[in-house]
């Protein structure tokens, strides 16, 4: 029930965990990260259970450093709470790693029709079957994450705030929205995306809103928001003007 991305010079699992506890509030019953650098390739870890759970583990099992990661908090709709139903869910030979929150209402026959393709699941969510899509988007796209993201979404039905990020673009973070909340942290030399600014706030003040059905990819320079057909939108700026 919470998302946090981040791209920019710093080390991005502390700033992962730290968004997610700032996301507590809302609820959650598993949580989990994946971060990637330019050499080290994507590492994840994801727990069921409190964040403390996920925090001690990392701290008994460190993962490599990442200046680039997503991380997700769950509150499970489809399969129970448990280490393997928590997100990332990877897909493309464990190189790209995606985070949902929401729920995918065609993910039944999406996921039968990436089975007779080959595909195979290792989760019981909805999630994962995005991310398998999104995995086989980027194949028949060239590699291109944006361009596979606008193929995935066009065949997705219900609510969704999605990111993702593959390990052969370090130092980009892809999201999009529909019936769920996304936001944009502007920093220096660094930005942030979250289901809600609490994740970013001691960072920055700086915000950008993503409306309705867009798609949107930040690197540590700068961000970039698209329609779902890949047309230019208008983004808001925002202060967020209450205390951290
Ligand atoms: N439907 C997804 C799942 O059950 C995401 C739930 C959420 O919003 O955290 O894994």
């Amino acid at each position: 029930c919470g998302i946090v991305g981040y791209v920019g010079p710093r080390d991005s699992q502390a700033i992962l965990l730290a968004g997610l506890s700032r996301l507590e509030y809302r609820g959650y019953d598993s949580a989990g990260i994946a971060v990637i650098d330019g050499d080290g390739g994507l590492g994840m870890r994801k727990k069921a259970g409190k964040l403390s759970v996920l925090r001690d583990d990392l701290a008994a099992h460190p993962l490599a450093d990442g200046k680039t990661g997503i991380g997700h908090t769950r509150w499970a709709t489809h399969g129970g709470p448990t280490d393997a139903n928590a997100h990332p869910h990877l897909a493309d030979d464990d190189d790209l790693a995606l985070i949902h929150n929401g729920i995918i209402e065609n993910f039944s026959a999406l996921r039968a029709r990436l089975i007779d393709e080959g595909y195979s699941f290792r989760s019981e969510t909805d999630t994962e079957v995005a991310a398998v899509l999104l995995g086989h988007e980027y194949r028949h796209n060239g590699g291109d994450l944006v361009q596979a993201f606008r193929s995935a979404v066009a065949q997705l039905e219900g609510a969704f705030t999605l990111l993702a990020m593959h390990e052969e673009h370090p130092g980009l973070v892809v999201g999009a929205r529909r019936n769920s909340p996304l936001v944009i942290g502007l920093g220096d030399g660094e930005n942030f995306l979250a289901s809600d600014v609490a994740a970013f706030v001691e960072h920055t003040r700086h915000a950008l809103a993503i409306g309705q059905d867009e798609i949107v990819a930040i690197t540590p320079e700068g961000v970039e928001v698209t329609d779902f057909s890949g047309g230019p939108v208008e983004v808001e700026p925002f202060e967020v003007l209450w205390d951290a």
